[in-house]
């Protein structure tokens, strides 16, 4: 007997989306590799190999790096619950959803947490995080280093300043940025600070990679009541990837190969190169973006984030048509707005695997072609020939000086 429900056969998409990104043929073959059991002496190298390469990719030598088993929104999770206790208070920096989701789940403590927002498209000024905090004993203090909703970078540095301040710890999410965007974790003494393996590390969703200061963890073991929870508590999780190797959960082993194996990736290139790869290749689709006659959300070019770029919708086209044209067309996912920004922009992602010239080109082609049957036009291949132009630019070291 035949089985109705037939064999699994996804559509192959190139996932422009700001997460998840398509990954390297390598990583779907490291996901593929045989089952080890989590407790198996083989698989003790590979977690250090892959705390090794965590470290690296946060330039950090914190003890407690490893990748928590959940989506981004669990680092977001780990990292406040570990952090704030009855009698605690803290800010939470929100221009965004995924910001406000920080914001959100602090509200799940006991904790009293302050908002200071900065409007859709810009990044909340640290000035007034210090107007809040005045008078005040802040413990922790939050913010996303990428707005993945709106695709807006936040400068890390001057938070970090106004938590020394006032004695906070500095929490900051890298679900967006990690690997794509420089960041040092040490250098700039972050306290805790998490990402997805979904985006710009280009592996599987489902893993959350953290990194906790020593300073974090006296503050862990300073608590006076328990974590509110005990999967993300990061001191037991620790047992585990500690030296102990203590059973806790079971991991998801094949992610964590996926995981691995992605990271090799990024480091063979180098962050550097990746970062400035990330870089050109955003530079080139807002070329080609505004060759199409199409408006950007975030107006100040400094305060653009390289994974993910927002791209007001343009009137008269028809917001959910133009994005299933580029699926049933071309193969191409891109996002739509989250929240207020719904049915407005377009979220365009080039993160880890999808930052590549070629994907950029096809993007830009795949794009013009739908805009122009739903009666925005713009001259042939414009938005590709800027692109290009950009990259030659960039490719000739005697125009790239200019
Ligand atoms: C994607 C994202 C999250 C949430 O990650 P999930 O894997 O969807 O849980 C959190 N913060 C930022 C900045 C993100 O981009």
């Amino acid at each position: 007997m035949t089985n109705p429900i037939g064999e699994l056969k996804p559509p192959n998409r190139l996932m422009m989306t700001p997460g998840p990104s398509s990954i390297d043929p390598r990583v779907y073959r490291a996901l593929a590799t045989q089952l080890v059991g989590h407790m198996d002496p083989w698989f003790r190298g590979c977690m250090d190999e892959t705390q090794t390469l965590l470290r690296q990719i946060f330039q950090t030598e914190n003890r407690v790096t490893f990748p928590l088993s959940a989506s981004g929104s669990g680092g977001i999770e780990a990292a406040v619950l570990n952090s704030l206790e009855p009698g605690d208070e803290a800010i939470c920096c929100v221009n965004g959803t995924f910001s406000e989701r920080m914001y959100v789940i602090a509200q799940h403590t006991p904790a009293t947490v302050h908002i200071v927002q900065a409007p859709y498209g810009k990044p909340v000024d640290p000035e007034d995080v210090r107007k809040v905090a005045k008078g005040r004993k802040i413990k922790m203090i939050g913010l996303a280093q990428g707005e993945t909703s709106s695709g807006v970078l936040t400068e890390i540095d001057p938070f970090r300043k106004v938590a020394d301040e006032f004695g906070s710890l500095l929490v900051v999410d890298t679900v967006a940025s990690l690997a794509a965007v420089p960041l040092h974790v040490d250098k700039q003494r972050i306290d805790i600070c998490f990402s997805g393996s979904q985006k710009a590390i280009s592996a599987p969703p489902g893993m959350s990679p953290i990194t906790v200061s020593p300073r974090a963890e006296e503050a862990f073991r300073n608590r006076k009541s328990k974590v509110q929870s005990w999967y993300f508590d990061l001191s037991t999780a620790m047992n585990y990837w500690g030296k102990d190797r203590l059973y806790h959960h079971t991991p998801p082993i094949s992610l964590i190969y996926a995981l691995r194996e992605a990271m090799r990736i990024v480091l063979e290139e180098g962050l550097e190169a990746r970062w400035a790869k990330h870089k050109l290749n955003q530079h080139a689709l807002i070329s080609g973006v505004e060759a199409l006659d199409l408006k950007l959300l975030v107006e100040n070019p400094k305060d653009r984030l390289a994974t993910v770029t927002a791209v007001m919708i343009p009137s008269g086209v028809n917001d959910l048509k133009f994005r299933n044209q580029l699926l049933d067309e071309f193969n191409i996912e891109i996002a739509g707005g989250l929240g207020p920004l719904k049915d407005k922009i377009w979220r365009l992602g080039l993160m880890g695997y999808c930052s590549q010239k070629p994907f950029v080109l096809q993007l830009l082609a795949a794009m013009e072609k739908s805009l122009s049957d739903q009666g925005h036009r713009v001259s042939p291949g414009a938005g590709v020939g800027a692109a290009l132009g950009v990259y030659i630019k960039a490719e000739t070291p005697a125009l790239a000086a200019h």
